[in-house]
């Protein structure tokens, strides 16, 4: 697949920086919509204090049979009520899982 940006609905608030594929797995690079407001994971408030980023590796839902890796770029917010915390994100949890830490 061409390296392009191109958005899917699949992963709110982020966009597609990079995919690839290889033989039974697509690797896809998601980096976060540069207006969208970072929210707390522990609270849920918005905060404008994002201090620095990280980088995740999520296992997702298969498609059409090939593994689905996602790397995603995740901002840490520093929160008032709950300090540094990494972003809230709505489909990490739901569909995804995160597999480690990098
Ligand atoms: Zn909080």
């Amino acid at each position: 697949m061409a390296d392009h940006k191109f958005e899917l609905p699949f992963w709110e608030g982020f966009t597609v920086a990079k995919s690839q594929r290889e033989p039974g797995a697509t690797r896809i690079t998601l980096v976060p919509h540069e207006k969208q407001a970072a929210y707390c994971s522990g609270c849920g408030s918005s905060s404008e204090r994002v201090h620095e980023h990280g980088w995740r590796t999520i296992r997702d839902l298969p498609i059409l049979g090939d593994a689905v890796w996602l790397r995603v770029r995740l901002r840490r917010v520093r929160c008032v009520a709950c300090g540094p915390r990494t972003e809230r994100v709505s489909w990490i949890g739901r569909h995804a899982r995160i597999i480690k830490k990098i």
